[in-house]
């Protein structure tokens, strides 16, 4: 199987400006900044999103994650962070390695807008939570 980016980037294959590495996580820009300081923190083993990492593995994604969001804040003078996994196509993910972006904000519709509206039609509230409960 064709190796993704981003296992190219953990083997060295592909350059990239790394911000933090230890046994299991790799953190570095990502190469369309979509704001100043946009990072990419990855398992550097292969998994293909966040729903199918291991718990252990996704926490200390999730932990380097915090705390390069932390020092946007303190040190790039950000105003606030978005934090922002994809999982699957249809929810944008177009690199099939489970990764985390950590996107510093400066400024309101910068690069970045995220907008939620809500639904106008009517959905099955009780079903929907039901079943999410029941699952859990
Ligand atoms: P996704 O759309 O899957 O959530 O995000 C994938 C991200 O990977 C994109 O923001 C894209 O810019 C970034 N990316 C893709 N290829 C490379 C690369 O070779 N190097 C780096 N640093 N980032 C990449």
């Amino acid at each position: 199987m064709e190796k993704d980016v981003f296992c190219k980037i953990v083997d060295g294959e592909i350059p990239c400006y790394k911000l933090f590495e230890d046994s299991d996580v790799l953190a570095f820009l990502d190469i369309a900044q979509v704001t100043k300081g946009h990072a990419l923190v990855i398992p550097k083993k292969h998994y293909d999103n966040f729903l199918s990492t291991p718990d252990k593995i996704m926490h200390k994604v999730f932990d380097v994650a915090q705390r390069i969001g932390q020092i946007d804040i303190q040190f790039l003078g950000a105003k606030g962070v978005n934090i922002l996994t994809n999982c699957y196509e249809i929810a944008g993910q177009t690199v099939n390695h489970f990764h985390v972006h950590v996107i510093p904000r400066y400024e309101k519709h910068e690069g970045f807008a995220l907008e939620m509206k809500a639904q106008t039609n009517n959905l099955n509230l009780p079903v929907i939570a039901q079943t999410i409960k029941d699952n859990l």
